[in-house]
């Protein structure tokens, strides 16, 4: 019968276990599509956990493990971990911090990894399940893009998923809860670079001059409407400029030739995203045309939203109920505009994204020089995939 509050009780049994392989990754961070040891372990522990097949090498360093359960079915679903960590120095002074430097798992990759292998353990024990579960083990997920790299390796061609499902722990959900919820999860994160062109010249004599550097500074103000006056209110825009290069420091009288912004845009929606692109594009032509000058906007698109669907969000909504308690599943909670490329796999196939809350006073945010992974979420973690598996595969 199933019992998703038993599945993670048995999980919890090889808790010391799964924490010693969660801080041996953390001890050893290996950045995008560099994952080979993270990898030879994940493939290590899995055959040793008797899973059907271990595939490596998906997208350069990703795993896939295939898991069948004791009774034939149709059904496919996907459970999805990544892999990588961030160029960045940890400051932790932990027993286990990061012994590759410039590298540090702050995003607790390190974690998703090791719950996604408890719920493999657990799945390869018990199949009490029909049909095939596949442990995707992903490179990459920092902005290079594994789970795109993986698509384009034939991921979805090998191993048939009908729903996909991933999690990330949350400092930002209290710890010992969980949020998912139907629609977006995460933002659309693109790159947007303005070059502003006018004629340089002495900055005491400006009649000879056009001014990129007064232009940029009324196309920073004015693309500020974008967000203000021409998003819907009740949707959620961000445009930020976030670095500027105009002149030289040392220089006091020379208006240079060109300024160039760098910056982010955010959004949910793709008609949202469509009109930032298009208001972009005027206010920056005609402002930089009024002050003199020329402008030219470059949008580099990145991770797409990532989008639940009705059916799993609400399917893991019911399964988190049972792991973590009724009272303990969120899923009244706003969006967050960060970015992640499990979207790319949801544009794909139906699936949902799901916040594991590590959430606890002077905790550190992800992606901070302090940040640690929460060894205590493991077994809710891990046992939410396996009893989503054991759910969708009754
Ligand atoms: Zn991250
Ligand atoms: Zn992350």
């Amino acid at each position: 019968m199933y019992n998703p509050s038993k599945v993670s009780e048995a999980i919890r049994e090889f808790h010391s276990d799964l924490t010693a392989i969660r801080r041996d990754i953390h001890n050893n961070p290996e950045h995008a599509y560099k994952e080979t040891r993270t990898a030879a372990l994940v493939a290590e522990r899995l055959t040793a956990y008797g899973v059907d097949e271990v595939h490596t090498g998906v997208g350069r360093t990703g795993v896939v493990g295939v898991i069948r359960g004791n009774r034939p079915g149709t059904r496919n679903i996907g459970l999805r971990a990544d892999m990588d960590c961030l160029a960045m120095t940890e400051e932790t002074r932990l027993p286990y911090a990061s012994q590759n430097k410039g590298y540090m798992h702050a995003c607790g990759h390190d974690g998703h990894t090791t719950m996604l292998l408890g719920a493999a353990r657990y799945l390869a024990k018990t199949r009490n399940f029909s049909g095939t579960v596949y442990a995707v083990f992903q490179p990459a997920e920092e902005g290079a893009a594994g789970a795109k790299a993986m698509m384009e390796d034939g991921l979805f061609e090998r191993f048939p998923i009908h729903a996909f499902y991933g999690l990330h722990n949350a400092p930002w959900v209290p710890l010992g809860s969980m949020a998912v919820r139907n629609g977006a999860m995460m933002a659309a994160a693109d790159r947007i670079e303005i070059t502003i062109e006018g004629k340089g010249g002495h900055g005491g004599m400006p009649q000879f001059v056009s001014d990129p550097v007064l232009a940029a500074g009324h196309v920073i103000t004015a693309i500020q409407s974008i967000a203000s006056r021409n998003a819907d209110p009740a949707d959620s825009v961000v445009v930020s400029i976030c670095a500027m290069e105009a002149g030289v420091m040392n220089t006091y009288n020379v208006i240079p030739r060109e300024v160039k912004l760098i910056g982010t845009v955010r959004t949910y929606r793709k008609e949202a995203q469509k009109m930032v692109i298009e208001k972009l594009n005027l206010i920056v032509d005609h402002t930089c045309a009024a002050f003199g000058s020329t402008g030219k906007v470059n949008f580099i698109q990145g991770y797409p939203a990532t989008i639940n669907h009705k059916r799993e969000a609400e399917l893991s909504a019911e399964v988190g109920r049972g792991v973590f308690g009724p009272e303990n599943v969120i899923t009244e909670i706003f969006p967050n505009t960060g970015g992640e490329d499990f979207a790319f796999f949801l544009e794909a196939v139906p699936g949902a994204y799901i916040w594991v809350g590590q959430g606890r006073e002077g905790g550190f945010p992800i992606h901070h020089t302090c940040y640690d992974f929460d060894d205590r979420i493991i077994p809710n973690g891990a046992g939410l995939l396996a009893a989503i598996a054991e759910k969708e595969l009754e």
